[in-house]
């Protein structure tokens, strides 16, 4: 008796459960879309790596129906931002500068600019969370599987896989494949993405360990304590970071190795002898965890995607974790693309909208690797005032250290200097504009023909709320029933919004036309008095930046896709061609039918068949 091979299917198939692929699996599953998702190892992170977790992301986490327990296990904000630079925790403080926007100047920056707040959760507990929330609806998950290439056609994509446990080959396929296996990615280089920029640029160590420093950070409460240690027998200048992974038990130090003498080998001893330097108190117990090297990259992909495969994370942006930009970026990667998967697979848009997902996010891609390395330069200027630089002597950096006490000219100066570097790497620690000022140009965000409004404040420490295609939609608090709801709680969750004022009733008409036309749920809210959502503080007239009859077109990621100053005569027209035009279903076959005819009459124009 022969055995038949059954080819197992899914609609889309993703490489890797980190960050991006967890997340990708569990939005595809929140849009009824069924997935598969492998991992070559037996199980999801085990190690702390990224930790912090930014509004933009947490508002991923928010549609995803997951933020209470989010923030049920992480860090709070209120934990994260005493950033402190210090000689060893139990030695001198060298400075400190509020971060995450934890200044009580900044903090109402980050509030008014999302419902969700900032906050530390280590991925190895992200990745599990992520996972659950994307299995019990329409993902498969498999561990100990390996991806070893693909071959995609005209219907859709054959994957070829290793089973590391039984050690057979098998094959799955699906419409689409998603590559979000990491920095070292193999469908990356399967799909030959132009890459830009240098891998290992520098050497990383990471040591996780448990040790109950409560008596040295309680009273300072921070993710990132900075020490610097002239004379330490690793790494150089000897600055190292110790950072919290649990208040105030759970650590992981990184320390830096030098690439010319390749990594070196992290012994249990090497280990703790690095702990008791940083804490600067031997007498700490340390129970080591994990060591692991890493290196540090300065790459992004100027393409993203290829026919029926796209790849996201660290697979297209690689760089050092300055700024903590690596976990958030993939997690919103996947935010980008799923729902346009999701459409193209329900019928509802055409393949051409999967398009935008390149001009999207390759600009964010290249944006993010800049800053983060760009960012490392900034200790730089810290080194040179304390002295660090002019010496390779312990004993004369001790010094130069030290003459930051002196009461002279010099010492004056140098106190000076040395408070202007740290103030400088605000721009690592308080990007609120890097993380949330995000603006697409692509054909799935419709132009007003506005110009772009100039930034008030620096783009990269300030978010500045816009309406415009192409930007968020802004967060502003509703009413309903007397309690607070989120402009962006009216949102997402896989369709499109429209926002509009009172006297922009006519566009629950129009939406209701549109949406029948193009088979497709539009949700109209109308927002004000007597409605039921009040906008009783006024923030949301303020921030909308049409007139109260306009409309705000929302996509299923928070992206205003179109807006109209007020409502029309055209209005149904007009809301027809931007939405038909985000949807890739403004082909020619389309508007020549529909020149032709009223619009009522197009109820259901069917997508072709090899449009899927
Ligand atoms: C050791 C280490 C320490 C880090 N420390 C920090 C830190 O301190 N702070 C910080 O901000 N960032 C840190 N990062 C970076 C951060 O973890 C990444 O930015 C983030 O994980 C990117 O998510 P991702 O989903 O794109 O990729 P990853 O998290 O790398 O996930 C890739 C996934 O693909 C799987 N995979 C890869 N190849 C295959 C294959 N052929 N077949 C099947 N599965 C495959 C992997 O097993 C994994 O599940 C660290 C990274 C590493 C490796």
């Amino acid at each position: 008796m022969t055995m038949e091979t059954v080819i197992p299917e899914t609609e889309v198939f993703i490489v890797g459960t980190g960050p991006a692929g967890a997340s990708a699996a569990a939005l595809l599953s929140s849009y009824n879309i069924d997935n598969m998702v492998i991992n070559k190892f037996s199980w999801t992170a085990r190690t702390p790596r990224a930790h912090i977790t930014n509004q933009r992301t947490m508002e991923v986490l928010r549609d995803l129906g997951v933020e209470a327990e989010v923030m049920k296990l992480a860090s709070p904000w209120e934990y994260m931002g005493e950033n402190t630079f210090c000689t060893s925790l139990a030695g001198e403080e060298l400075g400190r500068i509020n971060s995450w926007g934890t200044h009580p100047q900044r903090k109402a920056d980050y509030v008014v600019s999302s419902p969700t707040r900032v906050c530390d959760l280590p991925q190895n507990m992200m990745e599990p969370l992520l996972l659950r929330a994307a299995v019990p609806k329409k993902t498969k998950v498999k561990f100990d599987t390996e991806y070893l290439g693909h071959v995609q056609d005209d219907d859709g994509v054959t994957i070829d896989l290793l089973d590391l446990i039984t050690g057979q080959k098998y094959q799955v396929r699906a419409k689409y494949l998603i590559g979000a296996d990491g920095g070292n990615s193999r469908v990356v280089s399967d799909l030959d993405l132009p890459l830009e920029g240098k891998m290992g640029v520098a050497g990383s160590m990471n040591v996780v360990f448990e040790a109950d420093l409560t008596k040295y950070v309680a009273h300072r409460p921070s993710i990132l304590y900075w020490t610097i240690q002239p004379g330490s027998e690793v790494g150089g200048i000897g600055m190292g970071l110790i950072r919290m992974v649990r208040p105030w038990n759970k650590w992981l130090i990184i320390w830096g190795y030098d690439l010319k003498d390749g990594p070196p080998d992290v012994t249990e001893e090497m280990a703790t002898d690095i702990v008791h330097k940083l804490v600067g108190d031997d007498t700490i117990p340390v129970r080591i965890d994990t060591t692991s090297v890493w290196t540090v990259n300065d790459v992004h992909a100027t393409e993203l995607s290829r026919g029926r495969v796209f790849c996201m994370g660290d697979a297209i942006h690689r760089h050092p974790p300055t700024n903590g930009l690596g976990s958030n970026t993939s997690i919103q990667d996947a935010f980008n693309l799923c729902w346009k998967l999701a459409l193209v697979l329900k019928g509802q848009a055409a393949p051409s909208l999967l398009e935008t997902y390149d001009p999207e996010r390759a600009p964010v891609a290249k944006q993010i690797v800049k800053r983060a390395n760009d960012s490392i330069e900034l200790f730089n200027p810290i080194f040179k005032t304390l002295g660090l630089l002019d010496t390779q002597d312990p004993e004369q950096m001790q010094k130069n250290i030290n003459s930051i006490k002196d009461a002279t000219p010099e010492g004056q100066e140098q106190r000076a200097a040395l408070k202007q570097a740290i103030d400088n790497t605000d721009v690592i620690y308080n990007a609120h504009g890097v993380e949330m000022n995000q603006r697409y140009a692509s054909s799935a965000i419709i132009s007003d023909g506005t110009p772009e409004p100039a930034f008030q404040r620096d783009k990269e420490l300030y978010h500045q709320a816009s309406s415009r295609p192409g930007a968020n939609v802004p967060h502003a608090w509703l009413v309903k029933n007397g309690r607070r709801v989120s402009t962006l709680d009216l949102c997402g969750k896989g369709g499109f919004s429209l926002l509009t004022g009172i006297c922009g009733k006519a566009w629950v008409e129009a939406a209701k036309k549109v949406g029948d036309s193009l088979g497709i749920n539009i949700a109209v809210h109308i927002i004000g008095p007597g409605q039921t959502y009040d906008d009783p503080y006024g923030d949301f007239a303020r921030l909308r930046e049409i007139t109260e009859t306009g409309v705000l077109l929302v996509r299923p990621d928070f992206m205003v896709g179109w807006r109209a100053n007020r409502h029309t005569a055209s209005a149904t027209e007009d809301l027809y061609t931007a939405l038909s035009s985000i949807l890739g279903r403004s082909d020619e076959k389309i508007h020549a039918a529909r020149t032709d005819q009223n619009l009522d009459e197009h109820a259901g124009i069917p997508l072709k068949d090899e449009w899927i």
